[in-house]
């Protein structure tokens, strides 16, 4: 058994709120966390690798992923079906690795009450405003206008889930939230379940101690 079991760290905000951008920094930070691939029915945008940004697949393919429950959660989203497949995600966490999930509330949900869900670090990012929210999908300059109107109009059905995570950060300044990711990541790799090895060691000090004395 590895020193440490890996955590399932899951980012969800509203569509623009920065989950990529503090995902991709999250991995230049620790490049041994390992980040979920999603499969997606949704078309593929302009500068995304297919296999790197998501698992482009046919409906048909992706039904049945889940229905030979190849698939961790799944939901539909925006009018698509996305999902996180299952095996790279055990794979990773066997391996004593993190694991990065850029995913939805719904997703978040099957997640926390699936039997990894004890090694769950759930984080939801708020914007400072909305119509910064607005600047940012603009911004980004991936969407045209009718997409955006409906990610906007959606955000609030996402936004209205913030509660049920561990933890919550405005993403305003993107340094200082990149930071606080850090600080809540590196807690809760400590945490007594994460230290598998530590029950070890402690029965090791144990039995010093008892020589001692
Ligand atoms: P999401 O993955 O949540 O949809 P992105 O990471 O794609 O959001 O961010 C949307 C846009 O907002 C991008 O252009 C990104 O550079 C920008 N952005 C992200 N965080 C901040 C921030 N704290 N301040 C200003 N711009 C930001
Ligand atoms: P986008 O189309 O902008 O890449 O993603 C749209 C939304 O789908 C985002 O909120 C993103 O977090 C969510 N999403 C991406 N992959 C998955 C997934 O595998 N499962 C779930 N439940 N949501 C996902």
């Amino acid at each position: 058994m590895p020193d440490r079991r890996g955590l399932l760290i899951i980012l969800s905000s509203p569509s623009g709120a920065g989950k990529s951008t503090l995902a991709r920094r999250l991995r230049d930070w620790d490049p041994s966390i390992v980040f979920s691939v999603s499969a997606t029915t949704r078309a593929r945008r302009p500068g995304e690798e297919d296999g790197k940004d998501y698992h482009f697949v046919p409906e048909a393919t992706f039904k049945q992923l889940v229905s030979e429950g190849g698939m961790l959660e799944h939901a539909h989203v925006f009018g698509n079906f996305y999902g996180s497949p299952q095996k790279p995600v055990q794979e990773a966490i066997d391996r004593g690795c993190d694991v990065l999930f850029d995913i939805d509330w719904q997703g978040a949900q099957q997640i926390r009450n699936s039997s990894l869900g004890a090694h769950t670090l759930s984080i939801f990012l708020l914007p400072p405003s909305i119509p910064e929210l607005r600047r940012r999908l603009e911004g980004r300059a991936q969407d045209d206008a009718d997409t955006i109107t409906k990610r906007m109009q959606k955000s609030w059905d996402e936004i209205s889930h913030w509660d049920g995570y561990d933890f919550v950060l405005v993403n305003d300044d993107l340094d200082a939230t990149e930071a606080h990711l850090k600080t809540i990541i590196t807690a809760t790799r400590l945490r007594r379940m994460q230290q598998p090895g530590i029950n070890a060691h402690v029965r090791h000090l144990q039995t010093q101690f008892e020589e001692q004395t």
